[in-house]
C-alpha cells in the first residue's frame, strides 16, 4: 500500500510525520506523494482540507485519515498518543471505508466560455469587496428570492460544523446527502426580502446564484482557498457525485465528535 503525509509544518506535526514515514516503511508500505492509497494529514482540520485538495482529483483511489496535533478536529480525530496503534492498524490493511458527501461548485462566465468546476469538503462562500452581494437565488430551476447582503455560504454536512455553524446554520449528519445554504447579514426591509432561515437541499436540487450587476467582482471561497471572479453569469451548487472516503479503524460517531468539540471533552 502507498501512503502520503500532509503536515501542518510545525515541529510537533513534523516529528509525527517523520515517525509515521519511518514506521510505515518498516512495515513495507511505500511513501508515495503522487498516488497514495491513503493520505494521512497531521495538524488540524485546516491541514486535512489541504490534503483533500491535493488529492481531490483521485478520490476513487485515495482514502483519508487525520491526526490532530492541536485540539480535536472533525476530520483530524486521532491524537498523537494513538500513532503507534494507528500504524499497526494501517499496516494490517485492508481498512474499512466511510464515505461523506461533497459539494460541487460550477462557476459560469458571462461570455459563454467554459465553467470552472470545484469540489468542496466544507463549503463555498460568495462575498464581495464592492458593497453588498446582490444576486437571484434559483432552486431547482425556479426563482426563489433576490438576495442582498454580505454573502451566502453553501456547505456540506461535514462542513456544517465549520463556517456554516458560525452563521447560525444547523448541524447536518453526513449520512444525509444534502447541501445547506446560509445567509450572511441579509438586508430585510419593506423593499428587500429573503427567507432568513438556512435552507437544506437534497441531492439533485441545484442551487443557482445569478449576479444582478455586470462587472461586479466576487470573492468566492472553496474551503480554505479564496478566488476572485468578475463577469460571473452563475454559480451552480449541488451535491457532488464524488464522495470523500475516510479510512476507518475505530468507531468515532459524528454526534460524539460534535459533543466533544462543542460541549465538553469529558462525559
Ligand atoms: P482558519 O480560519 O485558520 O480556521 C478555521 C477554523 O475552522 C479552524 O479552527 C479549523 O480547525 C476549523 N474547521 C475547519 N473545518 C472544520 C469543520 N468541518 N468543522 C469544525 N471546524 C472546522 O481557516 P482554515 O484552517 O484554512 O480552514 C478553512 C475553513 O475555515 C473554511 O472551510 C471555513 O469552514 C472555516 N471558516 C470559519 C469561519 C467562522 O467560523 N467564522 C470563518 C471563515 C472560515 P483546525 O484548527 O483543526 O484547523
Amino acid at each position: 500500500m502507498k501512503f502520503s503525509i500532509t503536515s501542518k509544518g510545525d515541529s510537533k506535526s513534523e516529528q509525527i510525520k517523520e515517525r509515521l514515514i519511518q514506521y510505515l516503511k518498516d512495515f513495507d508500505l511505500e511513501y508515495n506523494k503522487d498516488e497514495p492509497d491513503l493520505a494521512i494529514s497531521v495538524g488540524g482540520d485546516g491541514t486535512f482540507l489541504q490534503a483533500f485538495h491535493t488529492y481531490s482529483h483521485r478520490l476513487e483511489h485515495t482514502a483519508f485519515i487525520g491526526i490532530h496535533t492541536g485540539h480535536l478536529g472533525f476530520y483530524a480525530d486521532w491524537v498523537p498518543e494513538e500513532v503507534e496503534k494507528l500504524i499497526i492498524e494501517i499496516a494490517k490493511n485492508p481498512f474499512q471505508v466511510v464515505e461523506y458527501p461533497l459539494l460541487e461548485v460550477k462557476i459560469h462566465p458571462q461570455n459563454g466560455g467554459k465553467e470552472d468546476r470545484y469540489l468542496a469538503l466544507n463549503e463555498c462562500s460568495v462575498k464581495t469587496a464592492e458593497g453588498s452581494v446582490v444576486l437571484d437565488v434559483n432552486i431547482k430551476g425556479e426563482h426563489f428570492e433576490r438576495f442582498r447582503g454580505d454573502g451566502l455560504c453553501i456547505s456540506t454536512p461535514s462542513g456544517s460544523t465549520a463556517y456554516n455553524k458560525a452563521l447560525g446554520g444547523g448541524i447536518i449528519h453526513p449520512a444525509l446527502e444534502s447541501i445547506q445554504v446560509t445567509e450572511m447579514a441579509s438586508i430585510n426591509n419593506r423593499v428587500f426580502r429573503t427567507i432568513g432561515s438556512p435552507l437544506i437541499l437534497p441531492k439533485h436540487h441545484v442551487c443557482e446564484l445569478m449576479p444582478i450587476h455586470d462587472n461586479r467582482s466576487f470573492l468566492i471561497t472553496i474551503d480554505h482557498l479564496t478566488k476572485t471572479y468578475t463577469n460571473v453569469k452563475s454559480i451552480e451548487c449541488r451535491v457532488a457525485d464524488e464522495k470523500i472516503r475516510f479510512a476507518r479503524f475505530r468507531s468515532f460517531p459524528f454526534w460524539k465528535r460534535v459533543h466533544d468539540s462543542f460541549i465538553s471533552g469529558e462525559r
